[in-house]
């Protein structure tokens, strides 16, 4: 572990940009806290962070001049690796044949800085979908080969969040090239910085950072096992998929989706969501032709429509669609949970339905005397790093 101060971090945006990537990380805009392509230090939120309730996002200045002192927002680094809208090929006549020009993969190298240990778990999710199975999405494969990741670990978890109960955070496990926790020691404003791959390993070699003493190191562990008891929301997990498979039926689910307005801000801001349509856009002439894949969501009608009908016709069928996807049946397909915990569902619903209280009221009904809400270990999980 090494210490990097503000220059020193500075150098690693100038050295990655050498290095042909594209940098991008968490920028003010249009008083959110977004990502976007960032230059260098002077492009992060610099003194900002924010309140974060349910169907509540408010940002606000704070002193110390921290980078890294605030939560998710609600993008999420599914829009680089897995784009709201991307061209699958193009078509035209062609001497009455018709011609197939496919898409080429973007070649674009991104390096991501200020990962949260929850959204390195989303990717995580991500590449086990992607690229493990028979189906491997090419697109994804390209864009993720050539990633940097720089992971930030979190002090100062938010009111939405519940990562400790996903097991994902509030220390990252693995999955990055390098992992930063901001500290504020003794009016020094530092970086203490590990690595986890080697390209990470190199990037610190050019940086020529002088190592953290074990008593920083210790103090830095002390800080994230606090984090980790200061979740804003928490959820039980064991038995939740079971009670889940089971709650078809259950009334509860009236009550649950009885706010919803379908409109999807859930989905779209999820980080392991990944629905998609396909389309078809044609020219007015008929001469040329586009297929476009673009997010989808399962609160939308037409999502389910199959040969004549649309399956889920009620709110309250969507709702229960994806509460039971994330949390049940994705662990069938997946091995996982769907959910990792992020908070961005709760706070970017404009009613405020909150999915920990969901998940809380199953468990509530089958323990009544069972309350509350447990927090679980972090385990280390399996994050695939594509190899070129
Ligand atoms: S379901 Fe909600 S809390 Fe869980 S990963 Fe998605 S947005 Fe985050
Ligand atoms: S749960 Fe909230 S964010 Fe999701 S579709 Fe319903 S109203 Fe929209």
């Amino acid at each position: 572990m090494v210490l990097l101060d503000r220059n020193t971090l500075n150098q690693m945006f100038e050295a990655l940009a050498e290095s042909g990537f594209t940098v991008i990380g968490p920028t003010v805009r249009d008083n959110a806290i977004v990502l976007d392509r960032v230059n260098s230090i002077n492009d992060l939120p610099v003194g900002w962070t924010d309140d974060q309730e349910r169907g509540a996002y408010r940002l606000k200045q704070e002193t110390a001049g921290a980078f890294f002192n605030f939560t998710n927002g609600p993008h999420s680094w599914k829009r680089f690796l897995y784009p709201p809208q991307l061209t699958l090929f193009n078509a035209r006549r062609r001497n009455g044949d018709i011609e197939l020009i496919p898409e080429k993969p973007t070649d674009e190298k991104f390096a991501l800085i200020g990962v949260r240990p929850c959204d390195l778990a989303a990717i995580g999710i991500h590449d086990r979908i992607f690229l493990k199975d028979h189906h491997v999405d090419t697109d994804y494969r390209e864009r993720r080969k050539n990633l940097f990741i720089v992971a930030v670990n979190c002090l100062n978890p938010g009111n939405t969040c519940f990562c400790t109960s996903m097991g994902t955070g509030p220390t990252a496990g693995t999955g990055y090239d390098l992992v930063l926790t901001e500290l504020f020691d003794e009016d020094q404003h530092h970086f203490l910085a590990g690595t986890g791959s080697v390209a990470g390993t190199k990037m610190l070699e050019k940086l020529s950072a002088p190592p953290a003493s074990p008593a920083l190191l210790h103090h830095c562990d002390e800080m994230l096992k606090e984090a980790a008891t200061k979740m804003g929301r928490n959820i039980r997990t064991d038995e939740l998929a079971d009670m889940l498979r089971e709650s078809f039926d259950d009334p509860y689910w009236q009550e649950a989706s009885a706010a919803c307005l379908s409109c999807g801000n859930c989905t779209m801001v999820c980080p392991t969501c990944f629905c998609a349509t396909v389309e078809d856009v044609t020219d007015l002439t008929g001469e040329t032709a586009t297929r476009v894949r673009r997010w989808d969501s399962c609160f939308n009608g037409e999502f389910s429509y199959i040969h004549g009908g649309i399956l889920r016709q009620s709110t309250l069928s969507r709702y229960r669609q994806w509460v039971t996807h994330k949390l049940s049946s994705w662990e069938e397909q997946f091995g996982s949970s769907g959910c990792v915990g992020c908070g961005r569902c709760i706070t970017w619903c404009p009613v405020g339905i909150d999915i920990t209280e969901v998940a809380g009221k199953f468990w509530e009904k089958k323990y009544p005397s069972r309350k509350k809400a447990a927090t679980k270990r972090q385990q280390p999980r399996e994050v695939l790093i594509p190899v070129n």
